[in-house]
């Protein structure tokens, strides 16, 4: 039986792209073998490859003096490819600290560049400070941000309009609404949340950027070198490009990022009515920038927590642990969770309240 999976990620992918998937594990159309056994070099997995940066292409439209790369490492390996590719080591990097995603940013910068933290939201981390308060560097190199912190559930629902190049960890808010890419310098995300398995970071970069980094980069990390080979200067993590094709085709089916917007607004906003409505659950994070894909709340009683989460369970809905560095609850709410899911958790959740409240 299928559960609804509130995981932060790897975390619930659409039925439909496991099924195909499924139906096409043993032999990938008439080619007599799976995906994952086929040569990246070979002629059907270059198609699938192809085909899946087109649709991300299509579906973000990408400007055409922009790269798409699909590379290793996770977005903790940008932490360091990014300021290894834009940065010297005197040079100066400006941050806005959001929270936990921010901060593991930050710290890996710190080991290759000079860091300057520009703007902080400060414990609980449940804001973002205003853009007019920055600090910004007059000659930084680049300044990054943090769109969505996945476990705060803290969310730009703008693009901060700044001078310097701007580059963004988009791992949990990828692909889950329309962006304008020629804003970026630099975009990177993880796949395990709105794109597909673990294994894969996409890293889309302005081409003017390219070619600059810093000697002893290692090749797999240099942006250039990864563009130049069509992001198979090594053996690409090829299942994971496959079904994040698979889930683009989705998206497009659905009615592209637009649509996703509508529908992840629409769920979140029910979320959050429902834990606003009540005395008993509590969403701390300020009203503008609460995140439509990762929604933390805690029960106005804690010691039911464990309660809250085994109920749950047995009610198919799953993973709702919060993060284990905050506690309480977190329901990961991404594009492939429907709106049935959101339904069944504010149902699961009155009920919990009538009889625990
Ligand atoms: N940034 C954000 C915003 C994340 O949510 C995560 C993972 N949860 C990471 C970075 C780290 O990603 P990875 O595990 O792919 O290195």
């Amino acid at each position: 039986m299928r559960v609804y999976n509130f995981s932060a990620g790897p975390a619930v992918l659409p039925v439909e792209v496991l099924e195909q998937a499924r139906d096409e594990m043993l032999d990938w159309r008439g080619t007599g073998m799976s995906v994952m056994e086929m040569s990246h070099r070979g002629k059907a997995f270059v198609s699938i490859a192809e085909q899946a940066e087109a649709d991300l292409r299509e579906l973000l439209r990408v400007p055409n003096n922009y790269k798409v790369l699909f590379m290793q490492g996770g977005a903790t390996a940008q932490f360091a490819a990014v300021p290894m590719n834009l940065a010297g080591p005197d040079d100066v990097i400006d941050f806005v600290n959001t929270g936990s995603w921010s901060k593991k940013a930050i710290g890996e910068a710190k080991r290759f560049a000079k860091v300057h933290v520009a703007a902080d939201a400060g414990e609980p981390y449940t804001s973002i400070p205003p853009v007019e308060t920055w600090q910004l560097s007059p000659n930084a190199a680049y300044l990054h941000y943090t769109p969505n912190e996945t476990i705060g559930g803290v969310e730009f629902h703008f693009v901060p309009d700044v001078k310097a190049t701007l580059v963004a960890d988009m791992s949990s808010t990828f692909l889950s609404r329309p962006i304008d890419v020629s804003k970026f310098g630099v975009i990177y995300a993880g796949a395990q949340k709105n794109l597909g398995p673990s294994g894969l970071t996409v890293v889309i970069v302005r081409e003017d950027l390219l070619g600059k980094a810093r000697p002893g980069t290692p090749t797999v990390l240099d942006y250039a070198a990864v563009a130049k080979d069509g992001s198979m200067l090594n053996t690409p993590p090829t299942y994971a490009w496959y079904i994040a094709g698979l889930v683009l085709q989705w998206i497009k089916r659905k009615g592209g990022l637009e649509a996703m917007a509508k529908l992840n607004q629409a769920k979140a906003e029910k979320l959050y009515a429902a834990i606003d409505s009540s005395s008993f659950y509590r969403n701390p994070v300020a009203k503008e920038a609460r995140s439509w894909m990762n929604v933390p709340f805690t029960l106005a009683k804690p010691e039911l927590d464990k309660t809250f989460i085994e109920e749950a369970k047995k009610a198919g809905l799953v993973t709702l642990e919060g993060h284990r560095s905050v506690g309480g609850m977190r329901a990961s709410i991404y594009n492939a969770m429907p709106m049935e899911g959101v339904d069944a958790l504010v149902s699961f959740m009155k009920e919990f309240e009538r009889k625990h409240g």
